[in-house]
């Protein structure tokens, strides 16, 4: 699952206009931030099979630190615990704690079955990414809602805040679709899968972060 994690972040804007939108885009997102990470540590590991399913050709054959669901339930309550500790807003905190697991109900609909329940733990996948169809109106249609809950909660207060999101949304939508127009396959998991994961979560949040900066709450998210 790509769009769909983004799209839980955007939507999460209305019920919590007063989080920044990289908090509420790294709570979804968390498992696919801190998983390049333990790649790179050596405890993860993802292998390049072909085939695997029609969307991608990784397996992942094991990522229990950051996908399995009872490491997703830890890490949002550190993360919404820290977060409230912080801020005392509660609904933040709440979108903070869903947000993190929703990653796993997300991937579980996408993913062949290689999400644990716990390390070491039973597998399960549906396999929605064994249809490209399936996989791109489930992904548009979460991503849509999410973006429309995003743009009714803010509007705008100048230039940044208008095309610094529309070319976001372009730049996601763009890196969605040509990941079905191309076949070329990672050869290192290190610095093809890895290092470009981490730098583009990064780029991704900090620029997330800069627009959601020039937006401001709309009436009906006050
Ligand atoms: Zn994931």
């Amino acid at each position: 699952m790509f769009l769909g994690h983004f799209a839980v972040g955007f939507g999460a804007k209305r019920f919590a206009p007063r989080t920044s939108l990289v908090v509420l885009l790294a709570a979804p997102l968390l498992s696919d931030l801190l998983w390049p990470v333990f790649l790179l540590l050596g405890w993860e590991t993802v292998r390049v099979d072909p085939g695997r399913t029609k969307v991608t050709a990784l397996d992942f054959v094991n990522y229990p630190w950051s996908h399995s669901l009872l490491l997703c339930v830890v890490w949002a309550a550190l993360f919404a615990g820290g977060y409230y500790a912080m801020t005392r807003y509660r609904a933040g905190g709440i979108a903070i704690a869903l947000g993190v697991p929703s990653h796993w109900l997300l991937d579980w609909i996408a993913h062949a079955p290689d999400l644990p329940l716990y390390p070491n733990g039973p597998k399960f996948g549906l396999g929605l990414w064994n249809s490209v169809a399936g996989t791109i109106v489930v992904e548009l249609a979460l991503f849509t809602i999410g973006v429309w809950l995003y743009c009714s909660a803010t509007r705008a207060r100048d230039r940044i805040g208008r095309y610094g999101f529309l070319a976001y949304i372009a730049l996601l939508v763009a890196s969605f679709l040509r990941n079905f127009f191309s076949s070329e396959l990672p050869h290192s998991v290190k610095a093809e899968i890895a290092w470009p994961g981490l730098i583009a979560g990064i780029v991704m949040l900090s620029w997330a972060w800069w627009f959601d900066r020039h937006r401001q709450a709309t009436a009906l998210a006050q």
